[in-house]
């Protein structure tokens, strides 16, 4: 990537670090990235490695902490773990799954003012959501979970993996949201890594992300106010012109941290090859400072075919980069659900 790069970013810090703190899980979700698992979880970090983790992120000024997983309520220091990252004046999010939250957990949450919490709520319909949870009674308990958070006060965000067996189901997971009392309806996009790699023929077509992205927008102008729905990586600014432009900040403002310690430059790249270090030998700030795996991210490589003559270049940058890896196994590519790149479209 080096020789057609531009100038290398050098932040001194990234603004949000999001970590899955166990891989651990209860459900067997087909597109889980991080094909977690209810085996025992050797490799986890410990609670004094994940403090002194989360002090030194203070400490170097990342503003933003996302918990994720495996399902984080799994660790069972996982509120003292939150409870710590608020003491050290980080903002914190939580990502789950909502099975196991009860009355007691949400008043918990609620007191430790959460940036927000997002429940995994993959359909309108509990037996297609559970289908894709691997779990009867998923769906009863995620929905039971959010509206249960919001009663407290919670900031509830929904968050739903599009695939082909939910794109049709937008407007309905916008009303559910709604009604379960969230703040945010958020899509999220399929990348077919982790165990989801073996569902790849779920992952929807650029067409599918084009109507999609007008399906979003008309759902953000009739809940305005009441319900933000934000499609996520869906290319949001090319059926809404005033729509705010998404540009992948994978190593260049963001960066994650697996279950064992490795740092990575997004969840979604897996295997070894994505490595930048491991915090159990290293301090996060050398990592992120130093790594050559994070510096070929922030050059932001100069892109090939389509890309090189769109308008949003400058913004878009090729959309979604573990997305053009997965698909082409190359930086230079553009992201997959573009719908410009197709020529079909
Ligand atoms: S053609 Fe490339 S730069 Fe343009 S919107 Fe699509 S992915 Fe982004
Ligand atoms: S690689 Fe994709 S999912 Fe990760 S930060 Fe970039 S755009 Fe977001």
């Amino acid at each position: 990537m080096g020789a057609k790069g531009r100038t290398p970013l050098r932040p001194s810090a990234p603004e949000l670090v999001s970590w899955d703190v166990t891989s651990r899980c209860n459900l067997r979700c087909v597109h889980c990235y991080a094909t977690a698992g209810t085996e025992p979880a050797a490799d986890d970090l410990g609670t004094a490695e994940a403090k002194r983790f989360i002090s030194e992120l203070a400490d170097i000024g990342v503003f933003q902490l996302v918990l994720l997983g495996g399902e984080p309520f799994l660790r069972g220091d996982i509120l003292t773990l939150i409870q710590y990252a608020r003491a050290c004046q980080l903002d914190v999010g939580l990502s789950t799954n909502g099975t196991l939250i009860t009355p007691e957990v949400a008043r918990q949450l609620a007191d430790l003012g959460l940036n927000g919490v997002q429940v995994s709520i993959d359909s309108s319909r509990a037996e297609v959501h559970d289908q894709f949870r691997g779990v009867p009674g998923s769906w009863r308990k995620a929905t039971y979970a959010a509206r249960l958070l919001a009663g407290m006060g919670c900031k509830v965000i929904v968050a739903t993996v599009i695939t082909r067996l939910n794109i049709d189901d937008l407007p309905e997971m916008a009303r559910l949201s709604a009604e379960l009392g969230a703040s945010e309806f958020r899509t999220v996009r399929f990348i077919p890594v982790g165990r989801g790699g073996a569902a790849a023929n779920l992952m929807i077509s650029p067409e599918q992300a084009r109507d999609g992205a007008r399906v979003l927008s008309d759902l953000q102008a009739s809940y305005d106010g009441k319900l933000k729905v934000r499609p996520d990586e869906s290319f949001p600014f090319l059926v809404s012109p005033g729509a705010w432009r998404m540009f992948c900040t994978a190593g260049v403002t963001t960066c994650a941290v697996r279950s064992n310690g490795d740092v990575t430059p997004c969840s979604y790249f897996d295997g070894p090859d994505f490595v930048a270090g491991n915090i159990r030998g290293h301090r996060f700030e050398s990592i992120w400072r130093n790594s050559p795996i994070l510096y070929a991210f922030r050059e932001a490589p100069l892109l090939e075919g389509r890309c090189r003559e769109c308008a949003f270049i400058e913004s878009c940058r090729g959309g979604c980069r573990a997305a053009a890896w997965n698909a082409h196994h190359d930086f230079t590519a553009p992201d997959p659900y573009c719908w410009l790149v197709s020529r079909s479209v």
